[in-house]
């Protein structure tokens, strides 16, 4: 268990039980062969999503889903106030919290850009983002145009639980400081520059998506190795937690779980070797220069 959890809810949107719903994200169900709608036209245009949309379904008939797993509301509605009580709420917030004051401190220094808080937004089934109507089959993910990350926190632990086998304190911060690393990509300019290249060159869109994803692990891993030399961790073990999550949503992992063969071209976040690569040397750099992805990925 990290010291990072944290009761503080100052950076939380709670939606859950905010009536969030309407059903009106028929369009993310049919994505297959495009789970990175960042270069579609689609009704959720921009969301850079944590893991593949199209293998949900099948992990959630998988006997597992959601709805089985309990839920961590705290049963105050939309209030933000009790929005981090319980243990994966409590792991959610303190890594909200602890990643943005790290990057607020040393993202000037890093790029010469100042750090822009956001929130994390708790939501359960659907919610109306800046990128259109998302669902929580989405899967945790970050959307540039309103600045927000989405988690629906039932449905990313079952997830986990499917993935990684059992969710830890480092597994699960581990995608918030991923998602984080959008962000950052967003605030520099990482985020428009892909964009625009993948635009101009489709065929290999699928490529730049997955050194944009690996770079975000890469933020990830250097926002971990600060919490580490701060003393968060129980012990310098618990970075395993991190490596197996990261190794968990590996692209040839999860085709490997839901298609029963690997097909490099389609993917988007990456290896299992290649995430927990990235992740580890962020960790041990410290440094964003040394998460150029683009360059070695492309
Ligand atoms: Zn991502």
């Amino acid at each position: 268990m990290t010291r990072i959890r944290s009761g503080d809810s100052s950076m939380i949107d709670d939606r859950r039980g905010g009536g969030g719903g309407g059903g009106g994200f028929g369009g993310l169900g049919g994505l297959g062969g495009l789970p990175i709608p960042i270069r579609a036209g689609g009704g959720m245009l921009g969301v850079i999503v944590l893991l593949a949309s199209l293998l949900l379904p099948r992990l959630l008939n998988g006997g597992q889903s959601a709805a089985s797993i309990p839920q961590q509301q705290t049963g105050t509605g939309v209030s933000s106030a009790g929005s981090c009580n319980s243990d994966l709420e409590q792991i959610v917030c303190g890594a909200t919290v602890d990643v943005q004051n790290f990057w607020q401190a040393n993202l000037p220094k890093f790029y010469g850009v100042n750090y822009e808080m956001t929130k994390t937004v708790f939501f359960t089934d659907a919610t109306s983002t800046g990128c259109g109507q998302a669902s929580s089959q989405t899967g945790p993910f970050y959307c540039p145009i309103d600045h927000e990350v989405y988690i629906d926190l039932g449905f990313m632990q079952a997830l986990e639980t499917q993935l990684i086998g059992k969710p830890t304190d480092l597994a699960e911060q581990y995608i918030v400081a991923h998602e984080y690393g959008h962000h950052i990509q967003n605030l520099v300019g990482i985020n428009d520059q892909v964009q625009k290249a993948q635009q101009n060159d489709p065929g290999r869109a699928n490529q730049y998506s997955v050194a944009l994803e690996l770079q975000a692990d890469c933020f990830a891993g250097i926002w971990v190795g600060d919490a580490a030399s701060r003393g968060l961790l129980d012990s310098p073990n618990e970075i395993n937690e991190a490596l197996n999550a990261a190794a968990g949503v590996g692209d040839d992992r999860i085709q490997q779980k839901t298609q029963g063969r690997i097909d490099k071209e389609a993917w988007t976040h990456g290896s299992a070797e290649q995430r927990q690569t990235w992740f580890t040397r962020g960790y041990n750099s410290g440094d964003p220069k040394q998460c150029d992805t683009f360059s070695e990925a492309l």
